[in-house]
C-alpha cells in the first residue's frame, strides 16, 4: 500500500507526510496534518496510518483502544487484500 499524500475522513481533507527523525511513529499535528515517522518499515507505515486514522474517528479513544481496534482492521484488511 502507497502511503497516501493526502486522505480524506469525514468532512475534512488531512495532508499525510512522512518525516525523517520523527520522536512517535507517528502524529496527529494540529493543522490536520497525520505527520508518519520516515524511518519505519513499510508494514510499520501502514500501521501507523491506521492508527492515525482511528484517533481522527474518534478522539475519545484511549490509546489503548485506538491501537487494538487500528491493528484488528489492519490484519482484516491484508488477510482480505484489501491492501497488498
Ligand atoms: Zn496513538
Amino acid at each position: 500500500m502507497l502511503i497516501p499524500k493526502s486522505i480524506k475522513i469525514g468532512a475534512f481533507n488531512l495532508e499525510v507526510r512522512e518525516v525523517k527523525g520523527l520522536a512517535d511513529d507517528g502524529s496527529l499535528s494540529g493543522e490536520g496534518t497525520i505527520l508518519i515517522n520516515k524511518d519505519l518499515s513499510p508494514k510499520e507505515k501502514e500501521l501507523t496510518l491506521f492508527h492515525e486514522i482511528i484517533h481522527c474517528i474518534n478522539p475519545g479513544f484511549t490509546e489503548k483502544e485506538v491501537e487494538w481496534i487500528s491493528r484488528a482492521l489492519y490484519q482484516v484488511f491484508k488477510d482480505n487484500n484489501f491492501i497488498k
